[in-house]
């Protein structure tokens, strides 16, 4: 899987609920600062409210004092008038008290005690030296002064002139308001103590409820979707690692999860998995023959009872891959416990047939250091889809040899390209002769990779390779160009031209132009297309016949000969001769190989097909011949042409050349 790929599931399958519990709580940490503050504000103005109406109760005071200043030396009356509860201090200029309010807090040692008499006002703000209280000469440290204080009485009173000030202090201590009388003849002290009553207090937890509602209100709604939020997720994620067949876990989650034990146990010397590929045999037979729904009903099967009978431990994994495939990855302690375990489940999974015939085959890769599951996983598939047919366990391992090729296979699709533009692919030509004359009748154009470090190459090792990643097209086309250039220059130097043929890959055939294409390259070369024979192997004249029929019939028109390669080396269907139209059949060299007590019976097959060839008019061409009685064998039976061993191998071009001098 692609890290782009992977960084793409991994960010879909994520809950983001770390950023939403952030949120959630910074938002409750803000909302409760709020809270804070709203009420600091609310008691604040509660207390100034209070503070400037006693204020202005002070003021009138001090006027009904001043009118009524002769009753000062009496006994000052004020029940019945507005200021009976009010507590006041007053002073004449010798500061002796000439009045004050019965229920005045202040006991006579706290005005011993506090500096009244100095001419100082009283103020103890932050930062402000109390020495100022007690003389200009006197420092006192205030942390000080207010420790000792305290020490004798329960609270603390600040004096003042200045109601601000006071406003100010009012919520830490009782504030003491100082107005001069009648010019400076009396000095009155009126208390301005704002009282927290009940009544504040129900104010102020309606306020706390009320701003505490509207702070709730939005969090709950929002705490209420980040829950909805998480719990979809979580679904969506089920959704997301489920198998629609099994309904057990996916490949994705497979792969992932694999991933991770895998680089866990890397780190641990004693501990190793194996990847396992179990796939059942002609899955798609089975379903043909009982449907599509019972073929995934067994698959069900399959998945719950390696559940339920707890064949995959902890820490272990399977999942379905694909159709009828599980995944395993196993614990890994030696060969013969993981082939017994795969055995083990193989007998599980037949009984979930109901008797029905089923099998299953297997490939195990052993993880060592390898820490991603796909590759694993791939290597697992390529064994299994290397077992030999005849193994009786069903059970294949990765091994060295199968390593081996896919390095090879990984180095020539490396190297491909730049061998094609280096010229390192060769053609070669492998004459073939009238069978009758035994003169040179023809031949075979086949490539032949001359790697500069690896020698020689024979196509088997590299055309399979190409042919599956579509490099093949490109090696067709230079090879039918390079063997027009060489027919056109034969034909002007004026040397012996027979038909050369050359292979056209089944892969070329997806073309729909493949006809116009050739043309196109021969036809560049100047060559005529009559010396051009196009070989297309018969395993192709199975796939999409239609189109097949098409191209061939389009290239026998544009003048080309058209032979079918290897014919009768797999399963030969009489009915290809009879659709296509072709020019030429190239008997399979298997014909002439095998068992010696096989020999009579492969020689009266051979005798019909080149009888029967004959009546449709086509070309005989027998391949692989190597000795002189196959020769003598087919020269009677009138076969046309010979290529093989027998008169020779393919060779390279200037070797071919010597064959076609214009005295040969
Ligand atoms: P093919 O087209 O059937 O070619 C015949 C193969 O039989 C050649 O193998 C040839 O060397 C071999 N042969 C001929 N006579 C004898 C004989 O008497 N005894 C034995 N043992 N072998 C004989 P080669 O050249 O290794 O090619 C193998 C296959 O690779 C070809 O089989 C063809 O399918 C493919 N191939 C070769 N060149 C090309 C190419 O240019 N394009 C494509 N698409 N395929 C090619
Ligand atoms: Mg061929
Ligand atoms: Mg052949």
């Amino acid at each position: 899987m692609s890290k782009r790929k992977e960084f793409k599931i991994k960010s879909l399958k994520r809950v983001n609920v770390v950023p939403s519990i952030i949120f959630v709580l910074l938002l409750s940490f803000f909302f409760f600062i709020a809270i804070v503050v709203l009420q600091f504000c609310f008691i604040s103005m509660q207390f100034e409210d209070k503070v400037s109406v006693k204020h202005l109760d002070a003021t009138r005071f001090a006027s009904y004092i001043e009118k009524n200043i002769t009753t000062i030396d009496d006994d000052l009356e004020l029940a019945g008038t507005e200021f009976k509860d009010c507590e006041y201090v007053i002073y004449d200029a010798q500061k002796e008290i000439v009045a004050s309010s019965k229920n005045t807090t202040f006991d006579r040692h706290d005005w011993d005690a506090f500096p009244l008499k100095s001419d100082y006002n009283f103020s103890l703000e932050r930062n402000v030296q109390v020495s100022n209280v007690f003389g200009e000469n006197e420092t006192i440290d205030p942390l000080q002064f207010i420790d000792n204080y305290f020490e004798k009485n329960d609270h603390i009173h600040l004096f003042s002139s200045d109601p601000t000030y006071l406003n100010a202090t009012a919520c830490a201590f009782p504030g003491w308001l100082r107005l001069d009388l009648l010019d400076g003849e009396y000095t009155l002290y009126y208390r301005l103590e704002a009282v927290f009553t009940n009544r504040d207090m129900n104010n102020l937890l309606l306020v706390t409820i009320f701003s505490a509602i509207l702070v709730a209100i939005p969090m709950i709604i929002y705490i209420i979707s980040t829950i909805v939020n998480i719990v979809h997720q979580t679904k969506a994620r089920r959704i997301f690692y489920l198998d629609t067949v099994t309904g057990g876990k996916n490949w994705v989650y497979f792969t992932q999860h694999a991933d991770k034990l895998l680089k866990h146990t890397r780190r641990n010397p004693n501990k190793n998995y194996v990847l396992i590929s179990l796939r059942m045999d002609k899955y798609q037979n089975y379903c043909l023959c009982y449907g599509g729904k019972e073929g995934e009903d067994l698959v069900e099967r399959f998945a719950s009872i390696i559940k339920k009978q707890k064949l995959v431990r902890k820490k272990e994994l399977f999942a379905r891959y694909t159709e009828a495939e599980f995944g395993f990855l196993l614990q890994y302690s030696s060969e013969y416990e993981t082939e017994i375990r795969i055995q083990t489940i193989k007998n599980y999974l037949l009984a979930c047939a109901f008797g029905r015939k089923i099998d299953f085959s297997a490939g195990i890769c052993e993880a060592g250091q390898e820490i991603l599951s796909s590759n694993l996983y791939g290597n697992a598939r390529i064994a299994r889809s290397n077992l030999a047919a005849e193994a009786p366990s069903k059970i294949a391992w990765y091994n060295e040899k199968l390593r081996n090729d896919q390095l090879w296979e990984q180095y020539v699709e490396s190297h491909m390209e730049e061998a094609l533009a280096n010229g390192e692919f060769q053609m070669y030509i492998q004459p073939k002769y009238a069978a009758s004359t035994r003169t040179l009748g023809g031949g075979e154009a086949l490539i032949r990779w001359v790697s500069p470090k690896e020698g020689i190459i024979s196509p088997i090792r590299f055309i399979p390779i190409f042919e599956k990643n579509g490099f093949i097209t490109k090696i067709d086309d230079f090879m039918i160009r390079t063997l027009a250039e060489h027919q056109a220059k034969w034909i002007a130097e004026g040397r012996t031209v027979v038909p050369i043929s050359v292979n056209v890959s089944r892969a070329h055939f997806a073309r729909p132009d493949l006809a116009e294409h050739i043309c196109e390259i021969v036809d560049a070369t100047g060559a005529p297309k009559d010396v051009i024979e196009l070989e297309l192997t018969e395993s192709a004249f199975f796939q999409d016949r239609e189109v097949l029929i098409g191209t061939v019939s389009k290239l026998r028109e544009y003048g080309f000969k058209v032979s079918m390669d290897d014919f009768g080396a797999d399963y030969s269907s009489l009915n290809s001769l009879k659709d296509m139209p072709m020019d030429v059949i190239k008997l399979d060299a298997g014909f002439f190989r095998g068992k010696s007590e096989n020999e009579e019976r492969g020689s009266l097959i051979v005798a019909g097909i080149i009888d029967l060839a004959k009546q449709l008019d086509m070309h005989i061409v027998a391949e692989g011949i190597e000795h002189v009685e196959q020769v003598d064998f087919l020269a009677e039976h009138g076969c046309d042409l010979i290529q093989g061993y027998y008169f020779a191998k393919p060779m390279p071009v200037t070797d071919y050349e010597t064959l076609t001098t214009p005295n040969t």
